[in-house]
């Protein structure tokens, strides 16, 4: 459920015309709403009650600081996987024990930055990242708090590019040699194993490979403390799908997935944490783009937007849906027409969907991206100099601009010429 609705026949995000902040802020830009932030963030503390948990936003999904601080808020904790994201987290308010740090390449500035500025626990990818940690952290005089990533080598079937956890990805240790690496941190100083991790890949639709993989954690709980470790908190990663379309898909709801995680991994007596990243945003955001030409072809009719994959690439990069709806509403009965939905940016690449039905849509016209909240404003780019496009962000009936659009100057200006030119 989300808070982008038709309202007297004009798309609304919560009690604000999606219309009136076009006029303002000029297309295209980003659109979230804090009620379906607040509502999806809530939908998991709330799976998770009744066992001591933490959820730790996965905020590569999209990191706005006005979205960190407004999950923040809440109680979030945050999931990093680079210095900038700890930064960030930190300038948003999050207290440093309340970060875990993820990613399979941390490298030696980053580990010292959470290290000096506070960090609830570092989630190892590597041998080679546990030793040069100990090594930081001992220089340093501290004893850091770590879980070891396990890969579980099950197919989460999902899109092959956020697929995490088979034995040919590059994430984690595989979860036969966890016992060895497990020992190895004893002997290390300034680390100590609070726990195990595991996170198998992004827009997962069904249960079943999150229960293959607990039910591995599980096992491995019940095999480190027999060896001795005090497994003291799971940390069982993010990836629940979100529903894309509007009308087939129904992905399981967080409170399923709160089930399962009491069902298999209830009885251990651990903290869970959870990461969820795309559940929290993803429809919590739209992007809004205008119609700029109606280009008729050959046997097929494009709509050329002011959008492109250099702002929202998921299409190109994913081969993924969006549903892109009109900001005005279409009376009822109207026929629709396929469209080609494109670009200006001069790749091919740069097609949002291809012969999707449409009401009639003249140039001027606005329409919305629905379910671009994640993965949508932190994976644009300036190609084709095109300035990073605004983030708005709606609370009942007020808006503000939360990422302002940069100036061509602004853009020329980064660059610097050296002496020579
Ligand atoms: C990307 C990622 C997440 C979040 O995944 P979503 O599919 O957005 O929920 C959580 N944990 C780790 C380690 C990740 O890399």
């Amino acid at each position: 459920m989300d808070h982008f609705l038709y309202r007297d026949g004009v798309l609304h995000a919560e009690d604000v015309p999606v219309a009136e902040i076009a006029a303002q802020v000029g297309t295209p830009f980003y659109l979230y709403s804090t009620a379906t932030l607040t509502r999806h963030f809530t939908l998991f503390d709330e799976a998770l009650s009744g066992m001591p948990h933490m959820v730790c936003y996965a905020m590569k999904a999209a990191s706005n600081q006005a979205i960190l601080r407004t999950l923040a808020d809440l109680g979030a904790g945050m999931d990093v996987v680079s210095g900038g994201e700890y930064a960030r987290a930190r300038a948003a308010g999050v207290p440093g024990d309340r970060i875990v740090f993820s990613g399979v390449g941390k490298t030696e500035e980053e580990m010292r930055m959470a290290l000096e500025g506070g960090i609830r626990q570092f989630n190892l990818e590597s041998e080679p990242e546990m030793e040069r940690l100990s090594r930081i952290a001992s220089s340093m005089g501290v004893e850091v708090p770590v879980t070891v990533r396990v890969n579980p080598d099950v197919d989460a079937k999902t899109h092959a590019k956020i697929a995490t956890g088979k034995s040919e990805n590059k994430f984690g240790i595989p979860i036969s040699r966890a016992k060895e690496v497990y020992a190895r941190i004893k002997d290390l100083p300034g680390l100590k194993a609070v726990g195990i991790d595991v996170h198998i890949g992004s827009q997962l639709t069904d249960l079943e490979p999150y229960r293959q993989a607990f039910l591995k954690v599980g096992e491995l709980t019940d095999a480190l403390r027999a060896e001795g470790h005090e497994i003291q908190r799971l940390d069982l990663g993010g990836g629940l799908g979100i529903p894309y379309t509007r009308s087939n898909e129904a992905p399981p709801l967080p409170s399923q997935y709160g089930d399962l995680i009491r069902e298999t991994l209830g009885d251990k007596g651990c903290e869970i944490e959870i990461e969820p990243g795309r559940l929290v945003a993803g429809n919590a955001g739209i992007m809004v783009s205008r119609v700029i030409y109606v280009k008729s072809g050959e046997g097929r009719d494009f709509l050329i937007l002011d959008g492109a994959m250099n702002d929202l690439i998921r299409p190109a990069m994913y081969d993924a849906h969006h549903d892109i709806v009109p900001v005005v509403e279409p009376a009822p009965g109207t026929e629709q027409q396929p469209y080609d939905i494109v670009g200006p940016v001069c790749e091919s690449g740069d097609t949002f969907a291809k012969q999707r039905m449409m009401p009639p849509l003249a140039e001027g016209d606005l329409v919305a991206f629905r379910s671009a909240g994640a993965y949508g404003a932190v994976m644009s780019s300036e190609y084709n100099t095109r300035p990073l496009i605004p983030e708005v962000l709606v609370k009942g009936d007020q808006f503000a601009v939360i990422r302002p659009r940069p100036s061509f100057d602004d853009i020329i200006n980064r660059d610097t010429l050296p002496s020579w030119l």
